[in-house]
Parts: structure tokens; C-alpha cells; sequence
């Protein structure tokens, strides 16, 4: 089905205003479906004080596409409370500096031809119907959502590489739970890196083994690279030489 929805560029304009006396106030904050980046899910545990384990495990849930390498890690909402965000409240959103790159975007996401649309009707967001005018460019910038988007990039160019469409059965779980440790169990990924083999196999050096101790986004850097080599056979890592046989063994 073709989506008829207008699409809008940087410059063109649109009207919104969010506040807390609109009757639909926080009701886009429930039975919402929003896939998680893992720059989302770094920010947020990160906010919330959890481990990424924990985060995931309490907040997440993971939707397996067959045949594709990509895991998409969907935000849960709350069953037991009518479907409702787990951060919403009568204020609105409890980490809202925090929150997701879907969630900065809205009332706009993208189009599927490139741009961007609006996503729902002014019946239902009433902002988008008393609301002041802004330009795209301005909206996303307002929202942190350009910002968020950049420091996405590498997930960004990693989901378009062609590699990423199509694998047989049998690699896809095994693809999936290397791309979930690296990139979005970062907590897990680094015990993983530093008391596993990982740094006997690698040639790291120590600026880099630091920042990967102590530094969610360099680690999360790492975990790229590593993901790029061992799925598209990239140079972003090192592997160390072996150490050379004695001469008598040659
Ligand atoms: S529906 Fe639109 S106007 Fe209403 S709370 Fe959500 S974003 Fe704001
Ligand atoms: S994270 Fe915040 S903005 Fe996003 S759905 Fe939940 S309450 Fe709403």
C-alpha cells in the first residue's frame, strides 16, 4: 500500500505545539511502536542507572525477523497499565532528556521515499492543530533529534549495507546475538572484551582498552568495529600476529 501521506523536506513548514492543557495530552505515549537504537538504549539505561542487561531485560522486547541479520529491539509498554510507556505520567515524560530518537521525532518520522512525514492526524495530536509554525530543520534540531540521529550514524550505515538484507536460517541467530551483544548489551559486551580472549586476539592499544573500561560510547565504537569485521570481513580491527616459532622449530 503506497503511503499518500505529503512529504515534507528540511525547509518546508508545519504547525505543532505539545502542551500540558491539550485533551490528548501523553496519549502518544501509549501502545506505541518504537524500535530502540543502540544509541537509545546506551542514553537510557545510562539515565535509569541499569545495566544494559537490565534495561533490555525490563524494557525491551526483541522482535526476530527471519533471514535478516539485524535484531530489532522494540521499547515494551506496560501491560498491565493499559499499554501506557513505562515513563509516562500525569507530567509526561519522565526522561524526557533521555528519551528515545523515535520519540524526539514525533509528531514527524520519516518517509519511506526519503524526507519526512506527519505522522498522525490533528484529530488525534491536537498540537498539530493549535500549534506555531516550525520548520523540519528547526523541529529536529529543537528536539535533539539531528544530534541523536548523528551519533547514530554507524548503526545508521551498518542496517543499509547490503550484506545486512538476506542470510540463510542458519546464520541468522548466531548474527543476531553478536550484533545484540556488541551494540546493545554494552555492560555484557565489555566484560566480554576484557576477560574473555578478545584482547589476546586483538592488537588494541592501551588508549583504546581504556576508553572501552570506561566509556559507554567508545565502547559502543568498538562493538562497531568489531561487528564490521567479523560480518563484512572490514579493516576496522587488528587481529595480533602470532608470536614467532623458534628457529629451531622452523
Ligand atoms: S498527541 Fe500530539 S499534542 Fe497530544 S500530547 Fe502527543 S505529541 Fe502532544
Ligand atoms: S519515552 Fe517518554 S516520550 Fe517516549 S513514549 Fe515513553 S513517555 Fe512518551
Amino acid at each position: 500500500m503506497s503511503d499518500e501521506r505529503p512529504q515534507l523536506q528540511l525547509e518546508d513548514d508545519f504547525t505543532f505545539a505539545c502542551h500540558k492543557g491539550l485533551r490528548c495530552y501523553t496519549s502518544c505515549c501509549r501502545d506505541v511502536n518504537i524500535m530502540l537504537t543502540p544509541y537509545d538504549v546506551l542514553r537510557m539505561k545510562k539515565a535509569l542507572g541499569l545495566t544494559s542487561s537490565e534495561f533490555l531485560d525490563k524494557y525491551t522486547s526483541l522482535v526476530q525477523v527471519p533471514r535478516k541479520a539485524l535484531p530489532l529491539v522494540q521499547f515494551r509498554m506496560d501491560d498491565e497499565h493499559d499499554k501506557k510507556c513505562f515513563f509516562v505520567g500525569p507530567g509526561g515524560c519522565a526522561i524526557y532528556p533521555h528519551r528515545p530518537w523515535a520519540c524526539r521525532m514525533f509528531p514527524l518520522d520519516e518517509h519511506a521515499l526519503g524526507g519526512f512525514q506527519v505522522a498522525v492526524t490533528g484529530q488525534r495530536c491536537h498540537g498539530l492543530v493549535q500549534g506555531q509554525p516550525w520548520k523540519v530543520r528547526e523541529w529536529l534540531m529543537d528536539q535533539g533529534a539531528t544530534q541523536s540521529k548523528e551519533m547514530d550514524g554507524s548503526y545508521e550505515s551498518l542496517v543499509s549495507h547490503e550484506w545486512m538484507q538476506n542470510l540463510g536460517e542458519m546464520d541468522n541467530p548466531k548474527v543476531q546475538q553478536m550484533i545484540l551483544l556488541a551494540l546493545y548489551d554494552l555492560d555484557r559486551f565489555r566484560d566480554f572484551v576484557l576477560n574473555s580472549s578478545f584482547l589476546e586476539r586483538f592488537d588494541l592499544d592501551e588508549d583504546t582498552i581504556f576508553a572501552a573500561k570506561t566509556d559507554d560510547l567508545a565502547l559502543l565504537d568498538l562493538g562497531f568495529a568489531w561487528v564490521r569485521f567479523g560480518l563484512f570481513g572490514q579493516k576496522t580491527m587488528k587481529l595480533k600476529q602470532p608470536p614467532e616459532a623458534p628457529a629451531e622449530a622452523r
